[in-house]
């Protein structure tokens, strides 16, 4: 993809490969690559916001990859995988006037496109589960279909395992990663080495996201009436 958008600049001058005029040698990274090829004076293309995100997502795994960080399942890399994909073909069947066998073996073509298919088919039968599935089913976090079956914790489709358990404030479901510890919103005071809580409230001790902005105005509620207390209590004295 870089390269290609770096050709695609090239034909037009190939001053626009260099990041800078002035630094001969070194050229553009694939983010201005990126603004250069949409710009109107330019390369004047326009790419569509969903196309732009399957880039910008397709950058950002690569760049895991050069950085070994790394963690994505092997489904929700072929997902990407493959978005991205049929944006390249038809980048350079469009703007570079070249066709698959011009930049790729047919073998490997054929490869990936089967690999495609074949999850194309796997996406399927897991839509059609979760569809028949009782219970509910969620945006999986993996790989961003709707087949994470909430009772299995697990999604059908790319099979990531994530626990879920119920929100002690709303009584949601959630997942357990997306739970807050309330105690993080609470003042704390640091007393002979160890931290102690000021005031716990009547809190429970975690809450989902939803619920979050609701317990902070709680605590807000809270310290609001015990500061016109203390103010009362004053001036009694
Ligand atoms: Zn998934
Ligand atoms: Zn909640």
């Amino acid at each position: 993809m870089e390269l290609a958008f770096k050709e695609y600049l090239r034909l037009i001058h190939p001053a626009f490969v260099l990041e800078s005029i002035d630094k001969p040698g070194k050229t553009v990274g694939i983010n201005l690559a990126l603004s250069r090829i949409k710009d109107p004076t330019i390369g004047n293309i326009s790419i569509s916001d969903v196309d732009h995100l399957k880039i910008r997502s397709a950058i950002n795994l690569r760049n895991e990859l050069v950085h070994y960080e790394f963690d994505h399942g092997i489904e929700a890399t072929e997902a990407k995988f493959s978005e991205i994909f049929a944006f390249v073909i038809f980048f350079y069947r469009e703007h570079l006037d070249l066709t698959p066998p011009d930049f790729i073996d047919e073998d490997d073509l054929q490869k990936i496109l089967q690999r495609v298919k074949a999850r194309a088919e796997m996406l399927q039968k897991a839509r059609i589960y979760a569809k028949s599935n009782e219970g509910e089913v969620w945006l999986c976090p993996e790989c961003n279909e709707d087949t994470f079956i909430v009772a299995e914790e697990q999604c059908c489709f790319c099979q990531r395992r994530e626990l879920v358990s119920d929100c002690e404030s709303c009584g949601q479901m959630v997942f357990a990663c997306d739970v807050i510890e309330t105690d993080s919103f609470l003042e704390w005071d640091y007393d002979e080495g160890r931290m102690t809580l000021i005031e716990r409230y009547d809190l429970p001790a975690t809450c989902c996201p939803e619920c979050s902005s609701g317990i902070t105005a709680k605590i807000e509620d809270f310290r609001r009436a015990q500061y016109y207390e203390d103010l009362a209590k004053e001036s009694r004295r």
